[in-house]
């Protein structure tokens, strides 16, 4: 009888020995290190070369790093999640896995529940498939759009934004798919939705809100722990002052820098935020509490050009330079266009961070707040073998996922 045919799959038995690396642990460098890994899994750390024969694959003096785990993404290499084809799915997942990427929440956008459909029914099928030439694995969805506040939807197209309902969450939810869900806290109904989620066990999430100090505040009650893109479409004393008048009142910034267990993400690509801010970030919230994130849109690894940003049919327009996302006119960005390699050199050369931190804030602090840190997110034995071969200049060179090389 013919054995089933793995190419493709996840090959569970093959043992490989990562050689003359430095390994880049969660709170440490170890140098000269040798990592072998099994059946898909790694099953040991050490300084001497373990015995046995193996397959042996040479970091040439490199890193090996955790493979990156991206909560926060739109799509690239000409897809949006969106687009609500299995085929965007898997160009999406490719293009960020070329980048170290090898855990991915695609991530909605504002759009009609029938569009929001068709991304989750897209992302099930491409999950199913379980193939490591499919690039990043799909660990959930993050229910992003549309549940955003009037006046801070951004870059989203506002026609698809709305109001928070039972019956259309639910249905979201039902798919067993979402892992990650924001709302804007000061939404009528946002506190249902986050007593929802909850009992899903979701990272929740306020993001593109004008949330002040005590909606916020009823927000946590309710099991918000997150604010999406820090400093980007969120709320500050000053907007909060408009839609409420005086006194001035504490705002989204305020409550996750006054409240330790609340975590956010910084989009470190040099373009959102100075230096001084991502350095500010930083030491407010630890790496423990912060995330890195590319909020990556279908421009990444496309040249510059119009690009809609959300579904391929309807979604917004912004323009890419090659750097950044930027919205019509000019005026303010519209999403990212790059991959967590360069959010994580950014972050290097921007912060005091150390490169045990800023990959931490890669990859095991967004396995942590998602609920995957016991399989994901660093090197550590009995942990999946996603890992990324970097050079000292911390570019990609190999990616593996489950033990798997990627095709680059
Ligand atoms: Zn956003
Ligand atoms: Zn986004």
């Amino acid at each position: 009888m013919q054995p089933p045919s793995l190419k493709g799959r996840y090959q569970l038995m093959q043992r490989l020995l990562f050689s003359h690396v430095t390994a880049i642990l969660p709170d440490r460098l170890v140098e000269n290190a040798w990592v072998l890994c099994e059946g898909g899994k790694i099953v040991s750390i050490s300084t001497k070369k373990p015995k046995g024969s193996v397959e042996i694959v040479d970091g040439r003096g490199g890193y090996l790093s955790p493979g990156f785990i991206d909560i926060h993404v739109h799509g690239g290499d000409g897809a949006d999640f969106m687009d609500g084809t299995a085929d965007a799915v898997r160009i999406a997942c490719r293009a960020h896995a070329r980048h170290g990427t090898t855990t991915i929440f695609p991530t909605t956008t504002t759009g009609s529940p029938e569009q929001i459909h068709a991304m989750l029914d897209a992302v099930k099928v491409v999950q199913a498939e379980r193939s490591v030439e499919n690039g990043a694995r799909i660990a959930g969805v993050h229910l992003y759009g549309p549940f955003f506040a009037e006046d801070k939807v951004g870059c989203h197209s506002a026609a698809g934004r709305r109001e928070p309902t039972a019956a259309e969450y639910r249905a979201y939810f039902e798919t067993g798919l979402v892992r990650i869900a924001t709302c804007a806290a000061e939404l009528p109904g946002a506190v249902e939705l986050y007593r929802e989620a909850k009992k899903r066990r979701c990272l929740i999430t306020c993001g593109h809100s004008n949330a002040s100090w005590p909606e916020m505040a009823a927000a946590f009650k309710a099991g918000m722990r997150h604010v999406d893109h820090f400093w980007c479409a969120m709320s500050n004393v000053a907007s909060v002052r408009s839609r409420l008048g005086v006194p001035m009142r504490g705002s989204m910034l305020e409550y996750v820098l006054g409240t330790a267990e609340m975590s956010t993400e910084v989009i470190a690509d040099g373009c959102h935020l100075a230096p001084e801010l991502l350095e500010f970030a930083f030491r407010l919230k630890g790496p423990r509490k912060l995330c890195l994130v590319t909020d990556a849109n279908r421009a990444l690894d496309l040249p510059p050009g119009n690009y809609r940003f959300g579904a391929a049919e309807d979604g917004s327009w912004f323009e890419s330079d090659g750097r950044v996302g930027w919205a019509p006119g000019r005026t303010s960005l519209a999403s990212s266009i790059m991959g967590m390699d360069h959010m994580v050199r950014q972050m290097k050369r921007d912060t005091s961070a150390s490169l045990p931190e800023v990959v931490r804030m890669a990859s095991l602090t967004p396995a942590e707040l998602t609920g995957i840190a016991k399989h994901t997110g660093s090197l550590e034995v009995g942990k999946k073998a996603d890992l990324v071969l970097l050079s000292r200049k911390l570019d990609v060179r190999r990616v593996f996922i489950g033990g798997v090389e990627m095709a680059l």
